[in-house]
């Protein structure tokens, strides 16, 4: 049924994993040099997402506009097109200011074929990336909003395709950009953080619904039983990596509860790794990739993924290639991150 409802094969979904699982054992030094930022033996599930390095380094929103637009126009002129008007229309409610919750969202609107993007732009180098994701979203809908209704309902494993795109241009560009080392740190880990996050968080949720979708069969399960395939699934996903685990996962994460959604958790790998596969192609084909990559955004809504990426990408999902391609591309920060952080945090990087 989650497979059906993300328009996507079992075969497709197993040749991800599989490229995620043979991988991912790359991430393991990251942890042991940011174990060694932190001043611990060993990192903890607790540790693990909480960045090491952190950038005091400020951009004015002005100065975050102009550099998307730049960056932007580097891919698809297009997609720039659409990024200055929701600028000089005021589309972006993005001040920061007391009692305004963080994050990022876009919504659109049908009628006037307009969107509007919510977010706190507090100057901080991610925040630059959030501001080029969101208009990643507003861009996939400009490309499809003349399609009837039913045509522009794309499933929740394509609803990040453009914006994880639109981020990832931007950041990698920040990062080239940047001339202080700490903000080039702090935005690489970023990107390991990401892979952490899709590659085992996220694993770690599919392995635990797998394994209690079985054991349910046979009875309901007690916090015990639940609290132990919790952690077996997060050693598994983890490599065995972590100092402590976090048995009550289950318990504290609302994706576990939403009952119209089960495993509400690989769409978001798929999403992340279908984009970053893209976003090496863009690379590979400079110019030229522009219009291809409006057209496979116009399609999103009336195709299964695997047509999507046969018309479109010449690739076939269900096997291991295309999803090599995206791991590689992917994991290609981790390096990056060891090799700038083997003398310790840049200078300037203190416990303020
Ligand atoms: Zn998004």
């Amino acid at each position: 049924e989650p497979l059906d409802e993300n328009r996507m094969s079992r075969a497709t979904l197993e040749a991800m994993w599989d490229a995620v699982t043979r991988h991912r054992h790359r991430l393991l030094p990251y942890f042991e040099r940011k174990a060694q930022l932190m001043g611990s033996e060993r990192l903890a599930w607790y540790d693990v997402h909480v960045p090491a390095i952190r950038s005091e380094a400020r951009m004015t929103y002005d100065e975050a506009a102009t550099f998307i637009l730049e960056q932007f126009a580097r891919f698809s002129p297009d997609m720039a097109a659409l990024a200055r008007r929701a600028f000089e229309e005021r589309w972006i409610e993005a001040e920061d200011r007391p009692n305004k919750r963080a994050g990022g969202f876009c919504t659109s609107f049908p009628v006037s074929r307009q969107s509007r993007i919510f977010m706190t732009f507090s100057g901080a180098p991610s925040n630059v990336g959030t501001l080029a994701h969101e208009l990643g979203h507003a861009y996939h809908q400009h490309v499809i909003d003349d399609l009837p209704p039913l045509a522009q309902n794309y499933p929740m494993n394509l609803a990040e395709t453009a914006s994880t795109f639109a981020e990832r241009v931007v950041t990698d560009a920040a990062i080239h950009h940047t001339t202080d080392p700490t903000t080039r740190l702090a935005l690489i880990e970023q990107q390991v953080l990401d892979c952490v996050s899709f590659f085992m968080n996220i694993h770690a949720r599919f392995l635990f619904e797998t394994a209690f979708y079985e054991a349910r069969r046979s009875g309901p399960l007690s916090v015990e039983e639940l609290n132990r395939l919790m952690v077996d699934a997060q050693r598994r996903a983890y490599h065995d990596a972590l100092a402590e685990y976090h048995p009550h996962f289950w318990a504290s994460k609302l994706h576990f509860y939403i009952t119209e959604a089960p495993f509400y958790n690989f769409p978001y790998t798929f999403g992340f790794l279908f984009s970053t596969g893209i976003y090496a192609r863009a690379l590979a084909e400079g110019a030229g990739f522009a219009r291809r990559y409006a057209d496979l955004l116009r399609d999103t809504g009336r195709m299964t993924t695997e047509e999507l990426a046969a018309r479109h990408l010449g690739v076939d999902l269900t096997r291991p290639d295309f999803w090599e391609e995206a791991v590689e591309t992917a994991l290609a920060p981790v390096e990056r991150f060891l090799e700038l952080s083997a003398g310790g945090a840049p200078a300037g990087n203190g416990d303020h």
